[in-house]
């Protein structure tokens, strides 16, 4: 009933180059086995319009990493993106609440319950990202970490801005660090997510997409995405190679 999402954030990574032969391997390999699966790309902004060509009529959607807190659709914010600007170059997805972002950026609960509803009110899809970092773990703080982080944006944010999002679980003691949660521990915390959703709205509940990220790989795939209640991924270094990210994908 929901369609898994594999979705590859490329970070800050690429070059036209680099982009262009990365793109050419998605839509060629796109066609075994991945049609159960949506597919989306987050490139760095400065090549959006790259991969929208590049992927216009494609199956494969794409959106950004970030977006400016600002409402409005244009102003006096050097160097920011709105979120206008994004759905100006057919974006369908948008990440929010990275930890990169939450802990590189400053970016509180609050900011990214606001940038959530500037998102949702543009009527494109925000794929909140929360986990817990190693030390909260070890401190049992998992579940409090993740279900604050949740609390900001279903408390914060209008209910009727609540009809479409994608929730990614990263614990942040995972990404880009090789150590990727255990089958079990991912379907645990998606879970308790889910059981969180529930209690505010089963359909919500039963509609929302749940990713999993951190370490993901072709190797470790199947058994992540094979879990009750993990509805795809969300890939860092391995979304960077056709191959490896189509595997992910056919995993799904
Ligand atoms: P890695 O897959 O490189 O661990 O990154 C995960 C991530 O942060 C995706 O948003």
């Amino acid at each position: 009933m929901r369609k898994p999402l594999v979705a590859g954030n490329w970070k800050m990574n690429g070059s036209r180059t680099m982009i262009a032969g990365l793109l050419d391997g998605l839509t060629a390999g796109l066609t075994e086995g991945c049609d159960k699966t949506e597919i989306a790309v987050f490139p760095p902004s400065i090549y959006l319009s790259q991969v929208k060509d590049a992927l216009d009529g494609s199956s494969v959607a794409w959106g950004v990493q970030n977006v400016c807190t600002q409402e409005g659709e244009a102003g006096a914010y050097t160097g920011e993106t709105a979120v206008a600007m994004a759905a100006d170059f057919g974006c369908a997805y948008v990440l929010v609440g990275h930890s990169e972002r939450r802990a590189l950026y400053a970016e509180s609960d609050a900011v990214v319950a606001a940038k959530f509803a500037l998102i949702a009110g543009q009527n494109l899809v925000p794929v909140l990202c929360v986990g817990e970092t190693l030390e909260e773990r070890e401190r049992g703080e998992t579940m409090s970490v993740v279900s604050r982080q949740l609390g900001a944006v279903l408390d914060g944010v209008d209910a009727a801005l609540l009809n479409d999002f994608v929730i990614a679980y990263e614990p942040v003691w995972a990404i880009g660090t090789g150590k990727t949660a255990t089958p079990q521990q991912a379907q645990d915390v998606h879970a308790e997510i889910r059981g969180l959703l529930e209690k505010r709205c089963p359909d919500m509940a039963a509609r929302t997409r749940i990713l999993y990220g951190g370490s993901v790989k072709a190797s470790n795939a199947v058994d992540i995405l094979g879990q009750l209640d993990v509805d795809g991924a969300l890939v860092g270094g391995a979304s960077l190679k056709a191959e490896e990210f189509l595997a992910i994908c056919r995993a799904a």
